[in-house]
C-alpha cells in the first residue's frame, strides 16, 4: 500500500535477485516496497538451471525455484509486485514519477535492479529466427532440440553453461568463439572439454544462419584465414554477454559508456533518493549472490535515506 499521500516510500524496479533481495529488506523495514516486474520477471536467474555457487544450497537449487522463494520471502514481510515494465522515470522532481503500462507511481526513493539482457550477434537472420532455430536461452528451449546438431557462440561462462546444459538433449555442439582462449573460468572450461558431446571451433565467427521458416545451419568464418564454412546445424544459441537495462535512464542518471549505472559510496546514484543494485550497474562480477548483496545495500541505503529525510 501506498501511504495517504499516494506517495510510496520505496518502489524496486526490477524482480531478479538483486531487486527481490532489496524487497525483502525493505519490506522487513516496513516499508512496503513495490517491485515492478519488468520484461524479464525473475532476471537471468529464472533463466538458468542449476545454481550451485549460492550459499546455503549444499546440492544446488535451480534458478526458478530460488527467484520463486525470494518472491515468496518478500510477500510475506508485506512486498508487493506490479506486473508491468517502466517505460518513464521523472527523477527531476521529488517525489520520483515512474511510468507503468498508462500508470504512474510516485515514489519517494526508487531502487533500480532493472538487470541487464542477452547480447545478440546482429546478423541479417538472427531476429528473424529467433524462437525458430535461434535462441539465446537454452533452459528455454533446449528441450526442442533432442538428437539434433547445435552451434553455441561464445566463449565465456554462459556459452560453456548453455553448451553443457544442451548435450542432455543434443548430439552434439559445438563452440563458436572468435579466439582460442576461452574467457570461462577454470571449472567450467574442465567440464566443457571433458564431454565428449562438445566440439570447439576456435578463432571462428557465426556471419550468418541459413533456413526459411526454421534454422538449419550456420556459416562460420575463418577469422584468421578468411575462410568461410557451412555447419550443419539445427539451433543456435547466442551466449556472448549482456547489456544493462538501462535505456530509460540515458540523460536522467550518470552511465558509464556501455550503459551501466554508476554507483558510489555502496549503492548511490548521482541523484539523491535513487539507488542502483544488481547488473545493472555491475559488469565485473555479475553473480547472483552479489547481485543479492547488492539489492540488500540498496535497501539499507534507501531505508536510511528515508530516516534522515525524516519520513
Ligand atoms: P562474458 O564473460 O562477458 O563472455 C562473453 C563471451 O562472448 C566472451 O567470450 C566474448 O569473447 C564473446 N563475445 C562477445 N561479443 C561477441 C560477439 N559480438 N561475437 C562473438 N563473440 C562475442 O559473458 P558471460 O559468459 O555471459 O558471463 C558473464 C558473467 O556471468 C561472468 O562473470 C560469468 O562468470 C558469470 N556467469 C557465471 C556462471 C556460473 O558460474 N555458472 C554462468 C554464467 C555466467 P571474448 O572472450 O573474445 O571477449
Amino acid at each position: 500500500m501506498a501511504a495517504k499521500d499516494g506517495v510510496r516510500d520505496i518502489v524496486i524496479l526490477g524482480s531478479g535477485c538483486a531487486g527481490l533481495t532489496a524487497a525483502v529488506y525493505a519490506a522487513r523495514a516496513n516499508l512496503r516496497p513495490l517491485v515492478v516486474d519488468g520484461h524479464d520477471m525473475g532476471g537471468q536467474l529464472s533463466l538458468t538451471t542449476d545454481v550451485e555457487n549460492y550459499p546455503g544450497f549444499e546440492d544446488g537449487i535451480l534458478g526458478p525455484e530460488l527467484i520463486e522463494r525470494m518472491r515468496k520471502q518478500a510477500a510475506r514481510f508485506g512486498a508487493e509486485y506490479l506486473a508491468g515494465e517502466a517505460t518513464g522515470a521523472d527523477l527531476s522532481r521529488r517525489p520520483f514519477v515512474i511510468s507503468v503500462g498508462g500508470r504512474t507511481i510516485e515514489t519517494r526513493t526508487l531502487i533500480i535492479a532493472s538487470g541487464a539482457s542477452a547480447r545478440m550477434l546482429g546478423l541479417p537472420e538472427e531476429k528473424r529466427l529467433l524462437g525458430r532455430g535461434v535462441s539465446t536461452c537454452a533452459t528455454c528451449d533446449g528441450f526442442f532440440f533432442r538428437d539434433k546438431n547445435l552451434v553455441v557462440v561464445g566463449g565465456g561462462d554462459s556459452a560453456l553453461e548453455e553448451a553443457g546444459f544442451l548435450t542432455k538433449f543434443a548430439s552434439k555442439v559445438t563452440v563458436v568463439h572468435r579466439r582460442e582462449s576461452l574467457r570461462a573460468t577454470k571449472i567450467m572450461q574442465d567440464r566443457a572439454r571433458k564431454n565428449p558431446k562438445i566440439a570447439f571451433l576456435w578463432d571462428s565467427a557465426v556471419v550468418d544462419v541459413a533456413g526459411k521458416d526454421r534454422g538449419e545451419g550456420v556459416q562460420v568464418k575463418n577469422l584468421k584465414t578468411g575462410a568461410i564454412t557451412e555447419l550443419k546445424a539445427d539451433g543456435l544459441f547466442v551466449a556472448i554477454g549482456h547489456v544493462p537495462n538501462t535505456k530509460i535512464f540515458e540523460g536522467k542518471i550518470d552511465l558509464d559508456k556501455a550503459g551501466y549505472i554508476v554507483t558510489r559510496g555502496g549503492s548511490r546514484t548521482n541523484v539523491a533518493g535513487v539507488f542502483a543494485a544488481g547488473d545493472c550497474q555491475d559488469h565485473v562480477y555479475r553473480q547472483a549472490v552479489t547481485a543479492a548483496g547488492s539489492g540488500c545495500m540498496a535497501a539499507i541505503d534507501a531505508e536510511r535515506f528515508l530516516e534522515a529525510e525524516g519520513h
